[in-house]
């Protein structure tokens, strides 16, 4: 009872400080501790590369969560689970290099791709409480879950956004996972600052500049080689020169902007709907 309480009080307090300007701009942060969490070893240079690359340049200790490890997109029928795993876990490692994020700031949980919804629930909550209730991030960049409704997502990205905020709920309580504390005697730790990333438009409500780091993040998504033609087809570790220059001037173009800067948009929050 005394945690519906709780509960409740929070859901109240929710609907008064959700909207809140956040209290320090993620942009000025120096010397934080912010969590990433990426449903595959691509989502968070394709949707935050920018934002990553400024935290880092800042000084910010920036560790990355990466759900799966993106063992199945190819159309190469020579190509292994196994082998692209490595293929993959090799090209994030380079990726996030270029970023300013050493490889020892990557977590990776090892999941099938596509096939996160099939993990023990329990299993993929308590991985993901522990790492919080370990890093205790000023900040964490997740998947928008949504807000007021649910946001569809293609499969790994909604259940890496629900399953990092069913964790970010989980790891402010002791009683659950309670071998976090007991063992391995780590705190209860709750936490008040979100930038979701997939945003709808209509809820994006929080814009990064990211014209200092632009080049950077376009340089990261090429060290995605195995994910684009050719090597899509027929996997091959390097580029030609035309498809790479073709592979610049797409995300140039592609990227967001506003008032003639290159932006990432947040859907910003200091709590989380409790109701
Ligand atoms: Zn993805």
């Amino acid at each position: 009872m005394k945690t519906a309480a709780i509960i409740t009080l929070a859901s109240f307090l929710a609907v008064s400080v959700v909207r809140a300007a956040p209290a320090e701009r993620l942009e000025n942060y120096t010397n934080k501790t912010v969590l990433v969490f990426t449903p595959h070893p691509d989502d968070d240079t394709f949707a935050v590369g920018g934002t990553m690359a400024l935290l880092a340049k800042n000084r910010n200790r920036v560790v990355v969560v990466i759900y799966t490890n993106d063992n199945k997109g190819s159309y190469d029928q020579d190509m292994t689970s196994e082998r692209l795993a490595r293929i993959r876990k090799a090209e994030e490692e380079a990726s996030c290099a270029v970023l300013g994020i050493p490889k020892e700031n990557l977590i990776w949980l090892g999941h099938d791709d596509g096939e996160l919804e099939y993990v023990p629930p329990k299993l993929l909550c308590g991985q993901v409480t522990k790492i919080i209730r370990q890093y205790r991030p000023d900040a964490i960049l997740s998947v928008d879950p949504g807000e007021s409704y649910e946001r569809w997502h293609k499969s790994d990205h909604r259940m890496a956004a629900f399953n990092t905020m069913d964790a970010v709920r989980a790891a402010e309580f002791h009683l659950y996972y309670p071998e976090h504390l007991l063992v391995d005697k780590l705190q209860p730790y709750m936490i008040t600052n979100f930038y979701f990333f997939y945003a709808t438009t209509n809820d994006a409500n929080y814009v990064v500049n990211i014209d200092a780091t632009m080049e950077l993040k376009v340089e990261a998504i090429t060290k995605q080689v195995s994910q684009f033609e050719p090597a899509v087809t027929k996997y091959r570790p390097d580029w030609e020169a035309e498809p790479l220059k073709k592979l610049k001037e797409f995300y140039h173009g592609d990227q967001e902007k506003k008032d003639g800067h290159y932006v990432e948009m947040f859907r910003h929050a200091s709590t989380f709907n409790q109701k």
